[in-house]
């Protein structure tokens, strides 16, 4: 079996991987590997932008405060305050690295500053409606240009190698097994650090804005490492994707609402007054999503409508050039048309939980952006604060390794006996993999999603478990083939998120339960799932 020795390992191409990768480079040798290629990430798809404190008027305060109140009682102060303050520094390092933000025409000298939902001032930077690609760029070509910078495509983490010599308090990690799924064999990659960037986990729902990357593998690795996991409960649901037959996973920029976009129900009138009377189309995604929810719900149709017509048609083709594009595309002119939208899964709040630094419960094992539960986004995440996020953990944990580094770097590892993986083929019909795929995702949709009950919870754990046993006896180890991987992560992750939720009897953020529609104090504190407890 093939081993290969590196300084830092890093599992994904997205906004954190990257952008650790280009300050671990000055470090030592990185290597980052991603299941696909480079750009497939949720980082690509990233419309609306970054939230910055850029100008006097818009206090760091209000920030802080708006990214709280969002979180609904469970933020954490000092993160929130960590990442607040530390953007216009992680700011300047993207626009060295090359990311040009658009400028106010008005006044050059400025950037141009937009609002998104749960935001109570102009504060989000943007490159047109397309930031997300814009950044992933920029960041992809900085790593190319490095010689440190080792990017491996088509390479899948499987498992942790964790240094058992070690007692559970100082817990070690070594390496990863990795699946190279175009050379079809398994290799070893042993680093003193290693760190999770691996997204999101959308795709354990049947609706979701998410790439196909995002099924929680970072998490799932974690999980079965013995690692903390947290507030999986807590799963963000976009008011807003595009509701087409041929349309897969299409988000209407949260942007469109923050310039004065109006939603319709399916009779055409606005509905969003009846739901937050003072903020309306503006109030945090929970409240939109829940609002749409129940209009689908009582008038039995199958979509929204989202009405930015009233501006003017330059204007919109200008500022959304993405969103205009692609909906043309798609047959619906939205400089003339209200565009039909539904509610999808857009974010996962929780996950594995790390501190100031980005360590997570093993000392050399760091986890960044969507796959971390950093406290940031408590209950409930602000629009534009995860790729912020995900920029300020990745330089965190860059102070933390650039402290430990030295010391690991010296020690010698001592390695449990490695296994020859056996890399194993599909024997029966692949319908059996798909169909199970289809199942977790349609159970998670109808019985774990916007508005939840104890009755409905209990449902599916009951069925997931089935399928996790089901998985257990008939594809445990390695197959060289991605689905069956995949299948394996969303199982444990929808396991993980239902877990959770029967877990909180309240209703809090995103997390809204029937039985049990009120805050309590009793919950504010973190969900934390073990499995060796
Ligand atoms: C449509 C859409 C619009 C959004 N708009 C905004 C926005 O405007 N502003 C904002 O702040 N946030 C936005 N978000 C959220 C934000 O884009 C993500 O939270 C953020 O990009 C996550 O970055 P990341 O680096 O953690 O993960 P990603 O960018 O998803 O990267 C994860 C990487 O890990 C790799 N990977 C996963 N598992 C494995 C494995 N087992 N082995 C190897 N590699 C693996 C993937 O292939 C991928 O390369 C949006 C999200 C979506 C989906």
């Amino acid at each position: 079996m093939e081993i290969i020795k590196t300084d830092f390992l890093i599992i994904g191409s997205g906004i954190a991987g990257l952008s650790l990768a280009l300050k671990l480079k000055t470090l030592g040798e990185v290597i980052v590997i991603t299941k696909k290629r480079l750009f497939d990430t949720a980082t690509s798809l990233a419309q609306g932008g970054i939230a910055c404190v850029l100008s006097e008027e818009n206090h760091f305060d209000l920030h802080i405060e708006d990214t709280k109140l969002a979180g609904d009682g469970l933020c954490k102060d000092e993160i929130v305050k960590l990442v607040v303050k530390s953007a216009p520094a992680r700011i300047k390092e993207l626009i060295d690295w090359g990311v040009s933000f658009d400028r106010d025409p008005e006044n050059p000298s400025r950037f141009h500053l937009t609002l998104e939902g749960g935001h109570s001032r102009k504060r989000i930077l943007h490159v047109g409606d397309y930031t997300g690609r814009a950044i992933e760029r920029v960041l992809i070509e900085n790593c190319l240009a490095s010689e440190n910078i080792i990017l491996l495509e088509h390479h899948f983490a499987v498992e942790l190698i964790l240094d058992r010599g070690c007692d559970a308090d100082a817990c070690k990690v070594d390496g990863v097994y990795v699946l190279d799924l175009e050379g079809s064999k398994v290799k070893i990659i042993l680093a003193p650090i290693i760190a999770l960037c691996t997204g999101g986990a959308g795709k354990v729902y049947l609706y979701t804005s998410n790439p196909d990357t995002a099924t929680g593998d970072g998490i799932a690795l974690a999980y079965n490492a013995g690692v903390t996991i947290a507030n999986m409960e807590f799963f963000q649901f976009h008011p807003t994707c595009l509701y087409h037959p041929k349309a897969k996973n299409f988000l209407i920029s949260e942007a469109i609402r923050g310039e004065g976009g109006i939603l319709l129900n399916p009779e055409g009138k606005p509905f969003m007054h009846k739901y937050d009377p003072v903020r309306r189309e503006l109030a945090p995604r929970d409240i939109v999503t829940r609002a749409i929810d129940m209009e689908l719900k009582q008038s039995g149709g199958e979509c929204v409508y989202l009405d930015i017509t009233h501006l003017p048609s330059d204007y919109i083709k200008k500022r959304f050039p993405y969103i205009y594009e692609t909906c043309l595309k798609f047959g619906i002119d939205i400089t003339t048309q209200p565009i039909p939208v539904v509610p999808a899964a857009h974010y996962l709040c929780g996950g594995i939980k790390s501190n100031l630094w980005g360590q997570t419960d093993i000392f050399n094992l760091f986890a960044i952006g969507e796959c971390a539960c950093t406290g940031l986004h408590g209950a409930n995440r602000l629009a534009s604060n995860s790729l912020l996020e995900a920029l300020v953990f990745s330089h965190q944990a860059y102070l933390k390794i650039k402290e430990i580094f030295p010391t690991l770097k010296k020690e010698k590892i001592n390695l449990p006996k490695l296994k020859e993986p056996e890399i194993k083929e599909i024997k029966e019909e692949k319908i059996f993999i798909s169909h199970n795929w289809d199942l977790i995702r349609k159970i998670m949709w109808d019985f774990v999603g916007i508005v939840r009950t104890t009755k409905m919870l209990n449902f599916a754990y009951k069925r997931i478990n089935l399928i996790n046993q089901e998985i257990e006896e008939n594809w445990s180890g390695i197959y060289l083939d991605l689905d069956v991987m995949e299948l394996k992560n969303i199982a444990l992750l929808a396991e993980l998120i239902v877990k959770s939720a029967l877990l909180r009897r309240e209703s809090r953020g995103t997390h809204y339960v029937l039985d049990f529609p009120f805050k309590s104090k009793e919950y504010e504190r973190d969900t934390l799932l073990k499995k060796f407890p």
